[in-house]
């Protein structure tokens, strides 16, 4: 079995110090030798993250990139190539959050993928559909609208998280045969509509735990794992990562 991926988004949680004693507390534990783990950390704290992770494995992730790509007058942006002068390998984007928040649609979307991958940071597509889609049997449909985008890319290295929204924060998890029958429609779908290669990885997220992370990565065609709250728990991000280390 493949390396699983396994990214903690912090979203805006932490200040300069609990930032330091998590990465300190996981770069102390023996999971930098296990899956590819990384970090998604607040913008302002990128650039201390990165000095307190030389040395070791955990990659560096921004939580968003901006749609604009040349230096300029674009107030409050961080731009793709910012981040990879950062040190960022990963750039999540379209995050449900942003999504929601920020009304971040396709177009936008498309920019932030063709920017990152550009600057050579590894976007992290996020897909999923909210509970009134689930119920309506819609959510075939809206995610492929999602992946859409990644038939506009010429090529080029990119990674999908599916996350549905209702599961997002709440505690709710997607069945293993949720999860299972979602992430090889997307794989198929990325095959036949996408230039993606067959070795295009699938993350799931929503409410993965120490306790359910061994039996959704287990799950076929999941592909590693992105992890909100309990990534801000360095006991539980590092069980999170033993589990995946497990599976290898
Ligand atoms: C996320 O924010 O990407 C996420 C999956 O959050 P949580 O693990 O808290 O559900």
């Amino acid at each position: 079995m493949a390396d699983k991926l396994i990214i903690g988004n912090w979203k805006m949680n932490t200040r300069r110090d609990s930032g330091k004693a998590l990465i300190d507390a996981l770069s102390a534990s023996d999971i930098t030798n296990q899956p590819w783990v990384g970090v998604a950390v607040p913008t302002v704290y990128l650039a201390q993250a990165a000095e307190c992770l030389k040395g070791s494995r955990i990659a560096l992730s921004s939580q968003d990139v901006s749609r604009f790509d040349k230096d300029g007058a674009f107030t409050g942006e961080v731009s793709a190539a910012m981040l990879k002068d950062a040190g960022c390998a990963y750039a999540l984007v379209g995050h449900s959050e942003r999504r929601q928040y920020f009304a971040e649609g396709n177009d936008a979307l498309l920019s932030k993928m063709r920017h990152a991958i550009a600057a050579g940071v590894t976007p992290v597509l996020c897909v999923g559909e909210t509970l009134e889609e689930r119920e309506a049997g819609r959510y075939l449909d809206v995610v492929f609208s999602q992946l859409a985008i990644l038939s506009e890319l010429t090529a080029g290295d990119y990674v999908i998280a599916y996350e549905p929204v209702w599961a997002i924060g709440t505690g709710k998890v997607a069945s293993l045969e949720q999860i299972a029958e979602i992430h090889s429609a997307i794989k198929n779908w990325c095959l036949q509509n996408a230039k993606a290669s067959d070795k295009i990885r699938v993350l799931y997220g929503g409410s993965v735990k120490a306790e359910n992370a061994e039996s959704i990565l287990a799950t076929e065609n999941v592909d590693g794992a992105l992890v909100g709250g309990a990534s801000l728990d360095a006991d539980s991000f590092r069980m999170i990562c033993q589990a995946a280390g497990k599976l290898i």
